[in-house]
């Protein structure tokens, strides 16, 4: 089927979320490679949103999925799975978490983390509800997490909105100070805020913020759903900032590209939940665990989290290098391979779309493109997409 009766069929059938979507369809994928249904080869540098980190059909994953499909795709919560004890323990092994609770999405993993870190204070007698955010942060798109999104944008239309989600300002200590009381039940902060286009916390800053979190019996919660799983270039972003969450959520990498979110929590609050407060009726099935456990097999065998380091510090070094060249570029932002360009003007939307013309995928906010290719890229394919970039900045 071609784009343009996709597009048809799509205009006519599918509700208008997304608006004119980039005018093409992919039909295969190839490491950092997609090719569209005329066989044209494009540089995926978006992955799917942080989604595609070991990149798109990678043989240890589709050997994997393909027997797990031949035998089980699904039973129910009712049984014990083997993957997803098997991914649970993983997960646990390589974090600070004891326990693990998988969820379908990125917003449910968090609605999760909301739901653990409430019934944590409920069950304790504490009367503390009340939940802070940061300005500009980005949760999911469900009720509870667009109020725990601390942008208008996604929630004005849906008021009257889930109560006691508190919004302060990144990095700005005593903007947290002021609106910390004895009703605080718990923080929940992404550690790069992605979505608004990556700005990271200052180390500093969420020390005083885990420090004060620790003194008054709060839940500190780090959104990891975009950060997880290497892509900051090491496994979790908490990991730079010498601090451990009792609560963590992932979501995207970790599936690899199969729906998957996880509720990761230190034993203290984890054991909040009892039989039948929570549960999900697809989450942690054994399709969807299979896929997370085959992310941590590559994860292993191809030392991801360390090219996530290296080769984000070697991309960032060249992009400050181009920023130094070219003035409209402001700053070069972000840890790992999730990096952010900010340009002077409003212009990141003109070479996100200068770049898909030269068969390059990136995001973008307004003033920001996002950087984001999977964790599998080599020197040859970043220096291909800086070759393209600087060609593009140089018509600006
Ligand atoms: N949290 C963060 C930090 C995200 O970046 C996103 C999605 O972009 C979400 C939550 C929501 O995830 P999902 O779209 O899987 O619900």
């Amino acid at each position: 089927m071609n784009t343009e009766t996709i597009k048809q069929l799509d205009k006519q059938f599918y509700m208008n979320t997304f608006g004119e979507r980039i005018p093409v369809s992919f039909t295969k994928g190839e490491g950092i490679k997609l090719y569209d249904d005329e066989g044209n080869e494009y540089f995926d540098f978006l992955a799917g949103i942080a989604v595609n980190s070991v990149g798109h059909s990678h043989p240890v994953m589709v050997n994997a999925l393909k027997e797990q499909v031949e035998n089980l795709i699904h039973v129910s919560n009712y049984y014990y799975i083997d993957n997803q004890a098997l991914l649970a323990e993983k997960i646990s092994k390589n974090s600070c978490a004891d326990k693990v609770f998988f969820a379908n999405s990125g917003a449910e993993a968090n609605e999760g983390a909301i739901k653990l870190a409430r019934i944590y204070h409920y069950k304790k007698g504490n009367e503390k509800t009340e939940i802070i955010t940061l300005t500009n942060s980005f949760h999911g798109r469900t009720l509870a997490t667009v109020a725990a999104t601390g942008q208008e944008k996604f929630s004005a239309p849906y008021h009257p909105l889930m109560e006691k989600f508190i919004y302060v300002p990144i990095n700005d200590i005593n903007a947290f100070k002021e609106k910390v009381s004895e009703k605080t039940c718990a923080v929940m902060i992404e550690m790069i805020q992605g979505e608004s286009g990556v700005h990271e916390v200052e180390e500093s800053y969420i020390q005083e913020v885990y420090k004060i979190c620790k003194e008054n019996d709060i839940i500190f919660i780090c959104d990891e759903v975009q950060t997880g799983m290497g892509r900051t270039g090491k496994l979790f972003a908490y990991e730079h900032f010498g601090v451990e969450p009792d609560i963590f959520t992932l979501a995207k990498a970790l599936g690899g590209g199969v729906p998957i979110g996880a509720v990761c929590a230190k034993d203290f609050v984890a054991d909040a939940f009892s039989p039948g407060d929570h549960g999900s009726t697809f989450g942690g099935n054994p399709l969807a665990t299979r896929a997370g456990l085959a992310v941590f097999e590559i994860f292993e065998k191809e030392n991801l989290v360390e090219k996530s380091k290296t080769n984000g510090e070697y991309f960032k070094e060249k992009l400050i290098a181009l920023s130094e060249k070219y003035s409209i570029i402001k700053e070069v932002r972000g840890k790992g391979l999730m990096i952010g360009v900010e340009f002077k003007e409003a212009i990141a939307p003109e070479i996100k779309h200068d770049l898909f013309e030269r068969k390059y995928l990136a995001g973008a906010t307004a003033t920001t493109l996002r950087i984001l290719p999977p964790l599998t890229v080599t020197i040859e394919e970043i220096d291909g997409f800086l070759a393209v970039f600087e060609e593009i900045l140089k018509e600006k």
